[in-house]
């Protein structure tokens, strides 16, 4: 069992439904109607993602100095920062990649940190999506079977899998490349494959590092366009590291690393 901090069944009741509510609207539609609904003390229920303190060391070097994170339900934050301050070891340790030394991660009000084996494998499978630099699509299948792994993972119906795989490419612009191997599509096609992959299972959040580092200024527009598209059409939370600064200027909000910590 993951470990609850709110116990409390009225509020957990209230937790879900405005969960199941905020899925449901964009931001800018459900962060005020929330405030009106419940007041703004309850905006803490559309905490999403929250760090505390998280600490990481390799050897003598201190990679990450203390970092608090939160992230609500439809935002779109962007993490910038020099080389080497921290930001994938971050994105790392809160998407459940590698472990802290100290501090908590948390994904709604459970706490994710010191999940291990199969229930983490399982858990971060259908609760988070990633998207890194380099797409890591498998070579020898087709773009609409990349997509499907996760969900075949998942156990999901195969049929069922293949049929949101083909509405997600669908709805990324890729239609006419189902079919294609890796190696026959653009590397702004195999970023959007990746990016439907990381869909699949429906993910609580998406956490991308450095998802237009290796695309041209036209294909990373066109990245940034299909997340805000997203977020629009699910409400699909984002946590993305960037040096691309356009991105950065139109996310909800950018936080800058540096030196281990979070200016
Ligand atoms: P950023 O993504 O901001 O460029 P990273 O989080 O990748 O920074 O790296 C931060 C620092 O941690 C760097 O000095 C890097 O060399 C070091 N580092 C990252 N991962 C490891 C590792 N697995 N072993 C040793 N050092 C690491
Ligand atoms: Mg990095």
């Amino acid at each position: 069992m993951l470990c609850q901090i709110k116990p409390n069944a009225q509020i957990f009741r209230k937790c879900s439904f405005i969960h199941q509510f905020s899925k449901c609207c964009s931001k800018s539609l459900h962060r005020p109607l929330l405030c009106r609904i419940f007041g703004t003390a309850h905006m803490r229920d559309v905490l999403m993602l929250a760090a505390k303190n998280i600490h990481k060391r390799y050897g003598a070097v201190e990679v990450l100095k203390g970092v608090d994170i939160q992230v609500e339900k439809g935002e779109i934050v962007s993490i910038v920062g020099p080389s080497g301050s921290g930001k994938s070891t971050l994105l790392h340790i809160i998407g459940t990649l590698d472990k802290p030394d100290s501090g908590e991660v948390f994904l709604y009000s459970s706490n994710i940190t010191h999940l291990h084996g199969n229930r983490l494998s399982e858990f971060r499978n259908t609760h988070i999506g990633f998207v890194f630099q380099f797409h890591h699509l498998l070579p020898e299948f087709s773009a609409v079977e990349n997509v499907c792994i996760p969900g075949w993972l998942h156990k999901k119906n195969k049929s069922t899998v293949r049929q949101r795989a083909i509405e997600l490419l669908k709805l990324l612009g890729l239609d006419q490349r189902l079919d294609n191997k890796p190696s026959q599509l653009s590397g702004g096609e195999q970023q959007r494959v990746a990016v439907a992959r990381a869909l699949i299972n429906s993910p609580d959040i998406v956490f991308a590092d450095e998802p237009t580092g290796n695309l041209d200024t036209a294909n990373a527009k066109e990245l940034h366009q299909l997340f805000f598209d997203l977020r629009k059409k699910f409400n699909q939370t984002f946590l993305i590291v960037t040096h691309n600064e356009e991105l950065a200027q139109l996310s909800d909000r950018k936080l800058t690393m540096k030196d281990g910590r979070i200016m």
